[in-house]
């Protein structure tokens, strides 16, 4: 038990990759993610710990050892939860992947609801509890990161923990008629009021859970309006929050700014020439919509031939999850698609439709993807946040470029009045949305892409953690701006009962 209060940080995954090398010893790489360097900071100098699943199913006290000389080295504890394969199997690529994920997303009939898979949820979120009970004091706070770990809360209670918990929620949270088809719905809930304090990306997300608090409780009551709100449900007081996860700006403009990044760039515009390049980045996943995005662009050159050999879609889909049937299913069709539109437009010895990228790109490749790309074509039936598209638009210097985005994604909230916004379902409106920014002014391009730019540099990942912490202690709860750009979607004035 520690008495100096510090932040605990509780995420399914260790913010550092360990992997065993050729001669047996483990070998660290840093994540890469901008949660990881906007949160180191703030634990160097509040002192900490971050504690999670070092990734390996492959334990032994050596990898321990990794993990606290890791720490050692970053200058904050690091404490590693061990998990078996049976654990990772039924916890992290069941419960998680094979129930909230697709739920929390929309897709219903995705689901697997193997009661199992529960059970392991909650003996391995009691583990994560232990570990962060055995690690902080009544004085720290606790910040639990996404939709893995939602028991951990009341798993602590449980063990008698009277520190502050926070929760933040990645991905999206669904209205009420797809939530209530979970059938752990009101232990999950009650769950999550087990926090002090409940994170989500957008007003909808948080709108959707007060929908699901008061349709499966009595007496759910409402104060405040704006970013953080007080609600208070089965004899609990939690504030509520929209937080829109963001990117280090400055990070990804001062690396996209770099002789490398702009030689690569313009090295993509050499091999693909006299033509626009639209990019689409995404993990290979069945909530980006990628098929659909692909028969978008094919509707396009056939409704407008005058695109063709005058644009190129660059799709790079990075591999994620492919030991799950339904992942390598849709890897098919992304393939089968790309070979058709080829095949039916390709021009011999000249111009290629669409250029098909399989594989995790370096972060300078990645760069350069996004400073050579004219148009970036992000089209999620649904993202908690989506940060390709903030990335984007930090590494679009010059400015002269157009954003087209989901109405789907979180980040449609923020960047409505900069992006063109599309229904990613409809195809043809899609292939029109094209066509409009293929044609669209550089007087409005650069408007738009500035005013985008403007929105993200000023709510960048650092304002994203520093008004989640503050929203835990805050005495006014009025004082949270949302960012610039973001249309406020009113929350009803509910009646406390
Ligand atoms: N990304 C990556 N490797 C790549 C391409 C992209 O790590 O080869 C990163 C990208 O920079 C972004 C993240 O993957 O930060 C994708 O985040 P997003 O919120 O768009 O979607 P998610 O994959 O989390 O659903």
């Amino acid at each position: 038990m520690h008495t100096k209060q510090r932040l605990v940080v509780v995420s399914n995954r260790l913010p550092y990759v360990f992997k065993r090398g050729a001669d047996g010893r483990w070998r660290t790489e840093h994540g890469a993610g901008g949660l990881v360097s906007a949160l180191l900071p703030v634990l160097r100098d509040r002192g900490g710990s971050w504690i999670g699943w070092p990734g390996a199913a492959d334990t032994g006290p050596d990898l321990e050892a990794a993990v606290a000389s890791a720490g050692a080295v970053a200058g904050f504890a690091l404490k590693a939860v061990m998990l078996d394969a049976r654990a990772v199997q039924d916890f992290y690529h069941g419960f998680a992947n094979e129930i909230i994920w697709p739920l929390f997303h929309d897709l219903k009939s995705l689901c697997n609801f193997e009661p199992v898979y529960w059970r392991t949820y909650k003996e391995v979120n009691r583990k994560f509890a232990e570990a962060v009970f055995e690690d902080s004091g009544a004085a720290d706070f606790v910040w639990v990161h996404d939709y893995h770990l939602m028991n951990v809360a009341a798993e602590l209670r449980a063990l008698g923990c009277r520190s502050k918990v926070g929760f933040f929620l990645h991905i999206p949270f669904p209205p009420p008629d797809i939530f209530f088809n979970l059938p752990w719905r009101l232990t999950l809930l009650n769950a999550l009021l087990q926090y002090d304090l409940i994170g989500f990306q957008t007003m909808r997300d948080r709108r959707n859970f007060i929908q699901c608090l008061r349709e499966l409780m009595s007496g759910v009551g409402i104060q405040g309006k704006g970013q953080v709100i007080t609600l208070t449900a089965d004899h609990r007081t939690v504030r509520v929050g929209s937080f829109p996860i963001s990117i280090d700006y400055n990070a990804f403009l001062r690396q996209a700014a770099t002789e490398e990044v702009a030689h690569r760039a313009q090295e993509l515009h050499r091999l693909l020439p006299k033509r626009k390049l639209v990019l689409g980045v995404d993990r290979l996943d069945y909530t980006k919509g990628i098929p659909q995005r692909l028969q978008a662009f094919r509707t396009a050159l056939e409704r407008y031939p005058e695109l063709r050999e005058r644009i190129s879609l660059i799709q790079v889909v990075v591999p994620s999850r492919e030991e799950i049937p339904e992942y390598h299913d849709l890897k098919t069709r992304i393939e089968q698609l790309v070979g058709q539109i080829n095949g039916n437009f390709m021009r011999p010895g000249g111009w290629v439709p669409v250029w098909y990228v399989y594989g995790s790109l370096s972060r300078n490749d990645l760069l350069a993807y996004y400073r050579a790309a004219d148009i970036a074509l992000i089209t999620p039936f649904k993202d908690g946040m989506n940060l390709v598209a903030k990335e984007y638009c930090a590494c679009s210097i010059e400015e002269d470029c157009v954003l087209i985005l989901s109405e789907f994604a979180g980040a449609a909230a923020q960047l409505q009045r900069g992006a063109l916004l599309v229904n990613p379902y409809d195809i043809e409106g899609v292939a029109d949305t094209l066509h409009r920014a293929f044609t669209m002014s550089e007087e409005e391009r650069r408007g738009r892409m500035r005013r985008l730019r403007r929105s993200i540099r000023d709510s960048d990942i650092f304002w994203w953690v520093d008004s989640f912490l503050r929203a835990a202690i805050a005495k006014d709860l009025s004082a949270f701006p949302q960012p610039e750009g973001v249309v406020a979607e009113a929350v009803p004035d509910y009646v406390p009962i």
